[in-house]
């Protein structure tokens, strides 16, 4: 079973970075081409409503279908004169797709629901398009360490034109995606979307065969601890073990806010929505930093010891709900479920594999014999004296319950 190789996936991450360029004008004046080209399929969308329930592929063929000359040179009715390079027109149509679909399911909810809501508005379809110009190949070339060629119109032709870019990671030999020319106020961007590879993506399953697996078994508390973690191996030997603080400080740093809100709400005739929206914005800042800092740990804590697998408890949207009644939004066990969203993929992009067990009985048994447990404050005794951390008990449980569910 172990002879098999790792199964490779991938992620795409988009690296943004300024392109310098002579030719900014030509960039806007491509642009606009490219808007008016997606408006112009766009409008046509919507007298053949039927392309919608197409695949993009097959719907932007009807539409070349309907607006280019034939191979014999006989031009549709709708024959669109275009002077646009295949590959921008591709780009523009799709767009024009995406745009239509997006209008058409909001349009689909408006009639739903505007019975109910009388006051609900008619969504306008988009007199204009403001996108930013996406290069399909064919569109750029030569993308070199720290430049690449566009194609641009100058007002008379197409013609290509070089511009330099700082920073790109292109020494790493990842695959580059179709990437976006954005115009900011001051200067010009690129986004380029890039392949990255995952070394090994293959199921849990398949992962449990080897001999030397480790699992990381991860429980979330209310305490100081955001996550408790251990690695455990095969025979359940404790690697390692993990406290992931930060738990008070978060509190802390939080109720401070929520006071605040508190406060101005209670002065009320000087509180405005721009300062509501501040304080919101500002504890969902600090809620994520937690999340992605807490989740980082996990993830490193993993690579360290050698565990392939992360388990945690299958909590439900329920559990969220009593917790945030229970203990207050906020705090630290409510920003579990944010914390497991980034875990799950940053831990795939280190090919790690996160995944979860029934919570039953995680805190009640002992894990060493399986008796019931009670709980003194942060710590746990069972009925035949073993006692210790009462989450680490739990991540204990957590992990070899994992273990048991592939039958070790
Ligand atoms: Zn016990």
């Amino acid at each position: 079973m172990q002879s098999k190789a790792n199964k490779k996936g991938y992620y795409i991450v988009t690296q943004k970075r300024r392109l310098y360029t002579n030719y900014e004008q030509y960039i806007k004046i491509t642009q606009e081409i490219f808007n008016e080209t997606a408006l112009r399929y766009f409008n046509l969308i919507f007298e053949h409503l039927e392309f919608l329930e197409l695949s993009n592929q097959k719907c932007l063929r009807e539409l070349e279908k309907l607006t280019l000359k034939s191979k014999n040179g006989i031009k549709p009715e709708n024959y669109f004169d275009l002077d646009v390079p295949v590959y921008l027109r591709r780009a523009a149509i799709n767009y024009a797709i995406g745009s239509a679909k997006t209008y058409q399911e909001k349009y689909k909810a408006y009639l739903e629901t505007k019975d109910k809501n009388p006051n609900l508005k008619m969504p306008t379809k988009p007199s204009k398009f403001n996108a930013s110009i996406v290069c399909y190949k064919g569109m750029y070339k030569d993308f070199a360490e720290g430049s690449l060629k566009v194609k641009l119109f100058n007002g008379k032709t197409w013609n290509w034109y070089k511009a330099n870019i700082r920073d790109t990671n292109s020494k790493e030999n990842n695959e580059i995606l179709s990437p976006t020319i954005v115009l900011n106020k001051e200067y010009v961007m690129i986004h380029i979307p890039t392949k990255k590879e995952v070394k090994d993506v293959s199921p849990i399953k398949s992962r449990m065969y080897k001999k030397n697996i480790r699992v990381c078994g991860v429980a979330f508390s209310n305490s100081d601890s955001f996550a408790i973690c251990v690695v455990i191996d095969k025979e359940k030997n404790i690697i390692k073990t993990k406290f992931i603080k930060g738990g008070n400080e978060y509190r802390k740093q939080t109720s401070i806010i929520l006071k605040q809100i508190k406060k101005h709400r209670q002065n009320g005739a000087n509180y405005g929505i721009k300062d509501h929206q501040r304080y919101w914005q500002k504890l969902n800042n600090i809620s994520n930093w937690y999340a992605h800092e807490v989740s980082k740990q996990i993830v490193d804590f993993c690579k360290e010891n050698k565990a392939e697998i992360i388990s945690i408890a299958d909590m439900n949207e329920d559990i969220n709900i009593h917790f945030g009644k229970r203990v207050g939004k906020y705090s630290p066990i409510y920003l579990r479920r944010r914390i497991t969203n980034y875990l799950n993929y940053k831990a795939f992009k280190d090919s790690i594999i996160v995944t979860k067990v029934k919570r039953n009985y995680i805190a009640s048994k002992c894990y060493k014999c399986r008796a019931n447990v009670k709980r003194k404050k942060l710590k746990y005794e069972c009925e035949n004296g073993h006692s210790g951390d009462y989450f680490f008990n739990s991540a204990m449980n957590i992990g070899i319950m994992c273990l048991k569910k592939f039958g070790i």
